[in-house]
């Protein structure tokens, strides 16, 4: 490594893509920004972006910023914006000629033609770089992590909680592993163990079988000096690709015997506990049932699980504004539905009037539009910013939205795009005080959590649409893993990817 500071090249394409939402997600659902604009975002940004520059901010490194395309999950992404991106990244490595590169991926984005865009765009990079460029990525731990995106990459961390407590750090640890690997102190070689399964349910680390797994992990690691990082990843289930599955990913400096029996054994562990992986979730009566009876924990945030939006689900439920209409309660709530058909009319009827319309059930299979009534009180872009923690400081946009009043309780936001709802700025952007209801409904099953906190009391709803997983209500076409298909008592399967081999001529 030559005496002058090394230029890392940074970068983030950032999309979970659910294979069963039918509305593909375009150019003008991302947020893109480059250059200047990209590091000054990450000064207070809640990502693994931010966490990879604020790192190498801390060392005489020059930070070559590339691009940053963010858009909330949802269908998959049009294929010929996809290619514009992988460009853009691959021909600014080509011509920058960095001496490494750290990349915040999600790590679950397909496109229209493509089941594994990450594997696809790594692939590209590491072609235009050559052999002995050190590539990072920090992904997020529901990843769908695949052989093509490990073959191409030397350090591939996720953030290790969810909700996802901790993505600044694994940022910081994606740059500080890439500097370690440039000064010649780590010579990477990684293991991947893999289970064909998902997590019906209990998928959160606090607390359960992933946190015996996590604990596991851990003591894994301050056994062995040689392992460096252990990333579990709870593959996103509505990846629709073979190859799908739990995946234990163990780096080590230069061990991959010692990472190949950690990530086994951790991949196994999976399947050991499998039955445990389940969800306690209510119904909507339920839950609305709760909100009436339990005032002194008012507000409630309930989590519309069918209709994550932060599970690429297209966010036009009308499941709990239904139920909610029908109660004689009078309860106060605040319920998100994209549609953006009914939000050119309440443009159009304007702010103050009646609007009489359809709303969502437009994209969600087995969904019809619901007809509403109520009056007009805020119009807006729709722009925000999250506030976070989980993505604080990341400009946001719901497209143009319109808030629409029923019988003086009931407040729809009528939102052109599906948004990043799992935060309280959803709502305060659009002059609604969390105070002011008795419920919230968010299109989010964990990341409200940390993004209400205490603001709020967290109810997890059982509701239909393609955001939340149960045996046999999704056609897989690709994909196969308990406990949707009956395959036994699976193998784990092992690969070690050596990329310390490539490096010995390089850095000694
Ligand atoms: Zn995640």
């Amino acid at each position: 490594m030559s005496k002058s500071a090394p230029r890392i090249l940074v970068a983030r394409i950032w999309h979970e893509s659910n294979g069963f939402n039918p509305q593909p997600t375009s150019k003008a659902d991302f947020q893109i920004c480059e250059g200047d604009e990209l590091l000054a975002a990450a000064v207070t940004s809640g990502s693994t972006l931010a966490g990879i520059i604020q790192q190498l901010s801390k060392e005489q490194v020059d930070i070559l910023p590339s691009i940053s395309a963010v858009a909330p999950p949802g269908g998959l992404v049009d294929h010929a914006f996809f290619i514009e991106v992988k460009e853009r990244l691959i021909s600014d490595a080509a011509a920058l000629e960095p001496d490494a590169i750290a990349l915040e991926l999600h790590g679950a984005m397909a496109t229209t033609l493509l089941d594994d865009a990450e594997g696809d765009l790594l692939a590209g990079v590491r072609a235009a770089v050559g052999e002995t460029v050190p590539i990072g990525i920090g992904l997020d731990l529901h990843a769908h992590v695949t052989v093509a995106m490990l073959a191409a990459v030397d350090l591939c961390i996720a953030c290790k909680e969810n909700p996802h407590s901790d993505v600044v750090e694994c940022g910081e640890k994606v740059a500080a592993y890439l500097l370690a690997m440039l000064n010649g102190s780590l010579r990477p070689v990684t293991a991947m163990a893999k289970i064909p399964m998902i997590l019906p349910g209990a998928a959160e680390t606090a607390a359960g079988p992933l946190r015996e797994i996590h604990d596991q992990a851990r003591l894994a690691t301050k056994d062995c000096p040689a392992i460096w990082d252990v990333s579990l990843f709870n593959v996103f289930r509505y990846a629709d690709d073979e190859d799908i599955g739990q995946a234990a990913v163990v780096l080590t400096n230069d061990a991959g015997q010692k990472g190949e029996l950690v990530a086994h054994s951790l991949a196994q562990a999976f399947w050991e506990k499998r039955v445990r992986f389940a969800d306690e979730l209510l119904s909507i009566g339920e839950a609305l049932n709760t909100v009436a009876e339990a005032g002194s924990r008012r507000p409630f945030v309930l989590a519309d699980m069918g209709d994550r939006v932060l599970a690429g689900a297209p966010g036009d439920s009308t499941a709990i504004l239904e139920a909610a209409l029908d109660r004689q309660d009078g309860l106060r709530g605040a319920i998100p539905i994209t549609d953006p058909q009914a939000v050119d009319i309440a443009f159009k009827v304007g702010l103050g009037n009646i609007v009489s319309c359809a709303v969502g059930g437009r994209v969600t299979p087995g969904f019809r539009p619901l007809s509403i009534a109520g009056k007009v009180i805020h119009l807006s872009s729709g722009d925000f910013t999250l506030a976070g923690p989980f993505q604080g400081g990341e400009p946001s946009s719901m497209g143009r939205t319109a808030v629409v009043e029923i019988d003086d309780r009931l407040l729809i936001v009528l939102t052109a795009k599906a948004a990043f709802s799992h935060d309280p700025a959803v709502f305060t952007s659009q002059g609604i005080e969390l105070a002011s209801r008795d419920f919230f409904v968010v299109k989010s099953g964990y990341h409200f959590k940390l993004n209400f906190g205490a603001a709020a009391t967290p109810l997890l709803v059982r509701t239909p649409g393609v955001g939340y997983y149960t045996k046999g209500s999704l056609s897989y076409r690709r994909a196969r893993f308990w406990p949707e298909h009956d395959n036994g008592d699976p193998a784990v399967h092992v690969r070690i990817f050596d990329r310390a081999s490539a490096y010995s001529a390089a850095f000694g």
